[in-house]
């Protein structure tokens, strides 16, 4: 039988995993990208992300974080690339902080390595952290974070090597089924292909009908004292999360011995990503400086670095993976409302199970495109 030729239309994490996975599957691939992937005008950049399984956002995903990890291991072996470190977790806030709630319901519904630490045990545990008398956090175990760059760049080698191919600077215009095929249209050509797996991140909703909204967010890296660093080390200083007034502030670890990133999850402005302001203002520092010096201990108030990148939101913050409704041919996945990164091997083997079977064993039921009435 002739392998199945299949369209990947964007090659960010969720479109380079989906290529990578159905290569592996013997597929032949074909990643279309309007920029030159890795790149940082999408949502795949930015130095590193997080990777947790205590998962307040909902227990459901906590099977597929699981899933995932053991990709991003078998990636590492294919690829050579170290792409995943294991720190833990902190989910940091008052007792009745959402994602100090919503961690312990995921740990205790899936029996995960995690517990919660009073306020003198994270005193004594990370004296980076600046920490108030009614603050407590879980610490998730299995959590680290992962390096976004060279995981995308892995996952495109691992296409090439598998006789796939990936197009730069080709933006894909139109996606449209015919008996013989679905036809992928680009300014100069028009190619058909068995089926065509749609994960245009913020671009998504040019060639797919979601209520998508996109809003722009701020990464920042801020100096860290000489003497603080010892503290900020991935071996002494989880990946985090912290909850204050309902506001949630993450942070990694220092990588380069010399920063430390740190950035709001959500509370962006909207944007488009055709017209997305680029730049960041100094007073869009602001509130990242204030909390580096109310909650971080050895952080300057200096930055050394900052970039934007883009959350592609549904209106329920769960994600899209899902067949076209009018054709099984058409897969759409991702709309990761900022929180996808870590999933994208497991949500590229969901594409490629959708697209060879039209179905999946793993449970999905709750990213269906037709929970949205459009
Ligand atoms: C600041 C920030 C921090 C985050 N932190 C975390 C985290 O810690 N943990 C976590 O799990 N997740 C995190 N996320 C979310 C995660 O990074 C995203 O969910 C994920 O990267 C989305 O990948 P994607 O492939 O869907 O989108 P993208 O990376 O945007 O890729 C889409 C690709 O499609 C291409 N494209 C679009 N339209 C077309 C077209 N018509 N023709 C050809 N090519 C096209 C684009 O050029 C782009 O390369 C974060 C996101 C941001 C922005």
């Amino acid at each position: 039988m002739a392998a199945l030729r299949v369209a990947v239309v964007g090659c960010g994490a969720m479109g380079a995993a989906t290529g990578w996975r159905l290569a592996t599957r013997g597929a032949q691939v074909v990643c279309f990208d309007r920029h030159s992937p890795p790149h940082s005008l999408g949502s795949s950049h930015g130095e590193s992300r997080i990777i947790r399984t205590a998962y307040f956002e909902g227990p459901w995903y906590v099977p597929l974080v699981q899933e995932a990890f053991q990709l991003w291991r078998d990636l590492e072996q294919e690829s050579g690339s170290h792409l995943l470190t294991m720190t833990g977790a902190l989910m940091i806030g008052p007792a009745s902080a959402t994602a100090v709630v919503g961690a312990q319901t995921a740990a205790i519904a899936h029996g995960l390595d995690a517990h919660v630490l009073d306020a003198n045990e994270l005193r004594r545990r990370y004296p980076a952290h600046v920490i108030a008398g009614d603050d407590v956090a879980v610490l998730d175990v299995q959590a680290g974070f992962l390096l976004p760059e060279d995981a995308v760049s892995a996952m495109i080698d691992r296409i090439v090597a598998l006789d796939g191919e990936v197009r730069r600077g080709v933006v894909v215009k139109d996606v449209s089924p015919h008996a013989e095929g679905v036809v992928v249209a680009t300014d100069e050509t028009r190619e058909t292909f068995d089926a065509v797996v749609i994960a245009a991140g913020p671009w998504t909703s040019e060639l797919f009908p979601l209520p998508l909204s996109v809003e722009r967010q701020v990464m920042a890296w801020f100096e860290i004292e000489a003497d603080g660093a010892g503290r900020i080390t991935p071996e002494r200083f989880p990946v985090f999360i912290r909850e204050t007034d309902g506001v949630g502030v993450y942070g990694m670890p220092t990588l380069d011995g010399t920063s430390l990133k740190i950035a709001r999850h959500h509370g962006g402005e909207l944007t488009d990503p055709q017209t997305i302001r680029r730049e960041v203002t100094d007073a869009e520092l602001d509130p990242l400086r204030t909390f580096a010096t109310t909650y971080l201990r050895g952080v300057t108030t200096r930055v050394t670095r900052s970039a934007v990148c883009m959350y592609t939101n549904t209106p329920d913050e769960d994600f899209v993976l899902d067949l076209h409704p009018d054709d099984p041919r058409i897969v759409v996945i991702s709309a990761c409302s900022g929180h996808g990164f870590k999933f994208a091997p497991v949500v590229g083997d969901i594409a490629a199970d959708l697209v060879s079977y039209g179905r999946t064993v793993r449970d999905i039921s709750r990213f269906s495109a037709s929970r949205f009435s459009l």
